[in-house]
């Protein structure tokens, strides 16, 4: 589950490609020869009931306590980590006999911008008079998170106090050169704007020496750690590419600053004779590939088969702290996470439907759905497939054993046949009437499977004191609760495979 609140992108009718998974109830049906229905569906009749007792509880165990251990860090967006749990996953489908889901194997992939602050090489110096000092980053200098971009430059300092107006009309044109500023206590926040009007290449800052505030060695400690450690983010296109840079000087640069003017005391628009150089180099080439674990169980009949059923569960969580104490993320989204693996179980024992399955264990869902949205944006499913509907799974395992929430429900506008069917059904899995959980519409990777046209179903246990807290473990997870909403899903599949998908109400 991600913290913030998603829109669900542009908006889309609710009309669907399947008007009875959309719209109202349809009538009862037969089904007729190689349709799926009536002998189709009675062959598997028993077969449901073997595929349900596959989905056990104590298997589920077994897998939460594997990949929510302290040992895989959280599971975070990007980390090696994550790429294990993908590989546990890739391996236990294969054993299973699903088939690669993506176009290049099991792997959907996508690129992140990573930017991973590369020492020694990022440098930075003062020059005056043909004295060069030499300055340490992280020490005498920093930088902020959202400067960080490969790039090199020098120029002059230009004094311009605090950066007022009278300030910078003294100062003029600034193209080339560099404003060196007294920092009025909001890290130059209100001076990128007015500087970069003046066509400075760079702004400094450096104390106030009556300031308030921590000093900058303190203040950067953990933005420098985040340099160091990297970071991923949804790739931007121009950012921050042509945004005016940004770097701070530390009470060591100051001194070297003042040794190289002999102490003078400049005056708003002064050119102090000194050039400042930097030289910010990051690690890589600033792209990280991250991955959607794609398994594909494909329908036999010639026609259905090409309408996919997309269930989907997030396996990333929220990684370490700065003290490195791990969030395991056993419910955010263990839970999910393990219960479509037992889902793969039931599958695999119900054998081929009629229409196709594909599980999709999605990455970056905690950084903001990114792993869903880069599979949304160009959905490539086997054998000229598309997706018909979408069941999405995140934190299934904690909260009252009878309870069981859904999106969307008859109070959202969205509401349709596979929230219908959950209703359903909910009761042959030990649920009460199923809760709502429309204020999380947009805030898991359904919102982002919406997007194409189908309709989505969340189901959710909801939220408890352990979200997002270093508290989120195994021991507190109820695995007979996830496997009976595993069994509802499945449950769910196998009465989507007639014709009309929906049988009689
Ligand atoms: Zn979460």
């Amino acid at each position: 589950m991600n913290v913030r609140c998603r829109t669900a992108g542009r908006a889309l009718a609710i009309a669907s490609v399947l008007p009875c998974i959309a719209a109202a109830p349809v009538a009862p049906t037969t089904g007729a020869p190689g349709s799926g229905g009536g002998v189709a569906a009675a062959r598997r009749s028993g077969l449901l009931d073997d595929a349900l007792s596959a989905v056990r509880p104590e298997l589920i165990r077994a897998d939460i306590e594997f990949l929510a251990s302290n040992e895989f860090r959280g599971r975070d967006t990007p980390s090696n980590e994550q790429r294990l749990a993908a590989r546990f996953l890739r391996n236990r489908l294969q054993r299973l006999g699903f088939q690669p889901g993506a176009k290049d194997g099991w792997f959907h992939t996508y690129p992140l911008t990573w930017r991973q602050v590369q020492e020694p090489d990022t440098k930075a110096w003062l020059e005056a008079g043909g004295q060069r000092r030499e300055l340490r980053f992280a020490m005498d200098w920093f930088l902020g998170a959202r400067d960080l971009a490969p790039r090199t430059f020098d120029g002059e300092l230009v004094w311009i106090g605090k950066g007022g107006k009278a300030d910078l009309a003294a100062a003029g044109n600034l193209k080339g050169r560099i404003a060196l500023a007294i920092d009025r206590g909001d890290f130059g926040e209100s001076l990128m704007e007015p500087v970069a009007a003046t066509g400075a290449s760079a702004l400094l800052l450096v104390r106030d020496a009556n300031g308030s505030g921590p000093r900058y060695e303190e203040h950067f400690v953990d933005t420098v750690a985040g340099l160091r450690q990297g970071s991923a983010s949804w790739p931007q296109e121009g950012e921050p590419k042509g945004r005016l840079l940004r770097a701070w000087l530390g009470d060591g640069a100051t001194q070297a600053l003042d040794t190289l003017t002999d102490g003078r005391e400049p005056r708003p628009g002064d050119a102090l004779g000194v050039q400042f150089g930097a030289s910010i180099v990051l690690h890589g080439d600033g792209k990280v590939q991250c991955e959607n674990v794609c398994a594909y169980w494909p329908g036999i009949d010639p026609e259905l088969s090409r309408e996919v059923i997309l269930v989907s569960a997030h396996y990333d969580h929220i990684g370490v702290d700065q003290q490195g104490r791990v969030f395991n993320g056993a419910d955010d989204n263990g839970s999910g996470t393990t219960g479509m693996l037992a889902l793969a179980e039931g599958l695999a024992t119900l054998g081929p439907l009629e229409r196709s399955v594909m599980l999709i264990w999605v990455s970056g869902e905690e950084k903001g759905l990114w792993g869903s949205q880069a599979w949304s944006d160009a959905p490539w499913l086997p054998e000229e497939g598309r997706a018909v509907a979408n069941i999405n799974i995140d934190m299934i395992g904690r909260n009252a054993g009878t309870s069981l929430g859904v999106t969307p429900t008859a109070k959202h506008k969205e509401y349709n046949g596979l929230t219908r069917l959950a209703e359903r059904l909910a009761s042959s899995e030990g649920f009460g009437a199923l809760t709502s959980a429309d204020a999380y519409y947009t805030r898991s990777d359904h919102a982002m499977f919406r997007r194409m046209g189908i309709p989505v179903a969340f189901l959710f246990a909801d939220i408890h004191a352990d979200y997002h807290q270093l508290t989120d473990d195994p021991e507190k997870i109820s695995y007979d609760k996830i496997a009976r909403t595993t069994r509802l899903v499945l449950r769910m599949i196998d009465a989507m495979q007639s014709p009309t998908l929906l049988p009689a109400e």
